[in-house]
């Protein structure tokens, strides 16, 4: 997926294809000045972003392979968050923690079901409850199956409703996590701050914050307004009576209207 860049020696607007690292070494077919677009995404973020888009352009059954990824993506950022949080309370060095951390995860990279036994425990630690969200048939895992491996194809408004699932459980979890989510996103930080220790001087770099289905709630108004809200917060019953609680449906079509405008600028092609 493309995304635009403005070349910083001759402004010209260069389209750039969206990389896994998040780094993007460029040199602009105009000026031939090189460039370095570090953009400040989580994977589970860009997943989401990509499955959105490809729903808004058609291609539902495409979307299901991203969304279905975005939310393992972000099980493995819940569980780097909440090890991270725990390597900082003990007073860890945070460069050794990762490092402990990566040695970790690379036992459990290659399987997702041993991924989501990392969460289950994770959030059992985290919040001192069973995480009752991972059943098969509260996370659409049969929906998922059917689509990827039996070739099922699906109708627009069931992925939608698969893709707002999974969307209230993102931003639920990211509501419960807070300022924790912070230390996972450091990782990436180091990452680019070794990558731009190593760019030559004659090497623009530039940082980017995109806007996503989950970057305003996280950064926007409300996210200041409460750092761990209470469950009645997050969704279900209402507190102070005076709007009706939104459901998974409604909660995604709100976010799709005030946070897609980023999406705009994405292209596949
Ligand atoms: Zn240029």
């Amino acid at each position: 997926m493309l995304f635009p860049t403005t070349c910083p020696n001759c402004l010209c607007e260069n389209r750039a294809e969206f990389t896994d690292s998040s780094i993007h070494e460029l040199t602009c077919p105009n000026c031939k000045a090189r460039y370095c677009v570090f953009v400040r995404k989580q994977k589970f973020e860009m997943l989401f972003d990509l499955g959105t888009r490809a729903l808004l352009d058609g291609y539902a059954r495409e979307a299901v392979a991203s969304f279905a990824a975005a939310l393992e993506r972000f099980f493995e950022f819940y569980v780097r968050a909440f090890a991270l949080e725990r390597a900082a309370q003990r007073g860890e060095e945070f460069g050794e923690a990762l490092g402990t951390l990566n040695a970790t995860w690379r036992h459990v990279v290659s399987q997702s079901e041993r991924q989501v036994g990392m969460f289950a425990l994770a959030y059992l630690l985290r919040e001192g409850k069973e995480p009752e969200f991972l059943s098969g048939k509260a996370l659409g895992t049969d929906f998922r199956n059917k689509v990827i491996h039996r070739g099922y194809i699906p109708g627009h408004a069931e992925v939608e409703e698969y893709a707002a699932r999974i969307f209230a459980l993102i931003d639920r979890l990211l509501s419960e996590l807070g300022d924790t989510a912070q230390h996972a996103e450091l990782a990436q930080e180091q990452l680019f701050a070794n990558h731009l220790a190593a760019l030559p001087d004659s090497v623009t770099a530039i940082f980017e914050e995109h806007p996503g289905m989950f970057r305003a709630r996280r950064f926007g108004q409300e996210h200041l307004a409460k750092s761990r809200p209470s469950p009645a917060n997050v969704r279900g019953p209402n507190v102070g009576g005076s709007a009706a609680p939104l459901n998974d449906a409604q909660a995604f079509q709100q976010a799709l209207r005030e946070r897609s405008q980023g999406l705009r600028h994405f292209k596949f092609k």
